[in-house]
């Protein structure tokens, strides 16, 4: 017989356990909606919505500041539902007057979708004023939080979102395999009244429901995806022990500040993607090359320099012209933030774009205090 192994030789996670990790993800979304941990990445929990929530008849507002919100909008239509897409471009946020606007021209909407910070894009939206005029409205609001969770605030229930998805990949520092969502007694009498939603299926929420939550959370439906519990349990604990929530935010928060501002000290053309400060997100900052300079060859170069720092180009189309600094998660620090600075600084320069390091550095330093 081998040794016991620490990731192998487990006992099983518990019932018990499992509703313990699920109370410990409701207190971190101060939400009092059912929560429901989704066994897998946040793309199951994001799908499973839409597919319970939009049916034929449906009308949806898709609102559009990313590429998260092109995939729900196709989803969207393959429900059935009649999609009005509301595009925003990258370098902004909708705002909550673009929301009202369309909701005006389409008053039969009865589902709104929104992406509330894009790490793709660097985006934040704001929510809080948004949820106000959607309620207002009447409308099923779904949130893809799992940009912002951890690293800005997120209130569910105070903002009036119905459908919370979170994810715990990136702020939080946590796995990429299971994922989580709170969902409002109108989410769920709405998924119950609609017979395209998923049932018997790995997309259902109401299978949840019924074989777990309704059941007072006594036995699992199926074996737990028990390494990604427990690491979302340790990620969570890790938070706490950091000193907790406003901890983590403040660090996104000053991680964001200091990349920003050493983005524009470090010149070569590199320049914040998302114009306005208020419009960024803290999980990730978006610089907009220019003059000629390629952001998929800049990054590879950075990348070479050094290839611990947190870099990649924008997807797509936008790997010509945008460079995303992730400084989410435990790269939210300001060696992490610097780090991404210096290896810039020589790309650039290697590419004849003279860049000011010394400047860049200093900027970050004097702005993530
Ligand atoms: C990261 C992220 C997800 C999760 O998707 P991945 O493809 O696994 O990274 C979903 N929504 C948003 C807004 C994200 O930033």
């Amino acid at each position: 017989m081998n040794h016991p192994h620490p990731l192998l030789d487990l006992p099983p996670l518990t019932a018990d356990r499992f509703a313990a990790i699920e109370r410990r993800v409701a207190a971190l979304l101060a939400t009092e909606q059912d929560v429901v941990i989704t066994q897998g990445e946040a793309l199951l929990p994001l799908e499973g919505c839409i597919r319970s929530g939009a049916r034929p008849g449906s009308t949806a507002l898709n609102i559009v500041t990313g590429p998260y919100g092109q995939t729900f909008g196709d989803w969207l239509r393959d429900c059935g539902a009649t999609v009005i897409d509301l595009e925003v471009p990258f370098h902004t946020a909708v705002t909550a007057k673009d929301v009202e606007r369309a909701l005006a021209a389409h008053p039969g909407t009865d589902f709104v979708s929104l992406v509330h910070a894009e790490a793709a894009t660097g985006n934040t939206n704001p929510v809080a004023e948004i949820g106000e005029v959607v309620r207002a409205h009447g409308a099923l609001f779904y949130l893809d939080a799992v940009a912002s969770v951890g690293a800005e605030p997120l209130l569910p229930d105070a903002w009036g979102v119905d459908l919370c998805v979170i994810g715990a990949q990136k702020a939080l520092g946590g796995p990429a395999g299971v994922s989580a969502v709170s969902v409002s007694g109108r989410a769920w009498e709405r998924f119950a009244a609609n017979p395209k939603a998923p049932r018997r299926s790995y997309l259902s929420l109401l299978d949840w429901k019924e074989r777990w939550i309704d059941t007072g959370r006594r036995a699992l439906p199926h074996a737990p995806a028990q390494l990604e519990m427990l690491a979302l349990e340790a990620c969570l604990e890790r938070m706490d022990a950091e000193g907790g929530l406003p901890v983590l935010m403040a660090r996104h928060a000053s991680a964001k500040a200091a990349a920003r501002a050493g983005a524009a000290a470090l010149g070569g053309g590199l320049e914040p993607y998302v114009y306005e400060a208020a419009d960024a997100a803290p999980v990730a900052t978006t610089l907009r090359t220019t003059g000629g300079v390629d952001a998929a060859e800049l990054v590879a170069k950075a990348l070479a320099v050094d290839p611990s720092v947190p870099l990649a180009a924008g997807g797509g189309a936008l790997a010509r012209e945008m460079v995303r600094v992730n400084h989410y998660g435990p790269a939210a620090t300001p060696e992490a933030v610097r780090a991404s600075l210096t290896a810039l600084g020589a790309a650039l320069t290697d590419l004849g774009r003279p860049a000011d390091v010394d400047a860049a550095l200093a900027s970050a330093t004097a702005a993530w205090a």
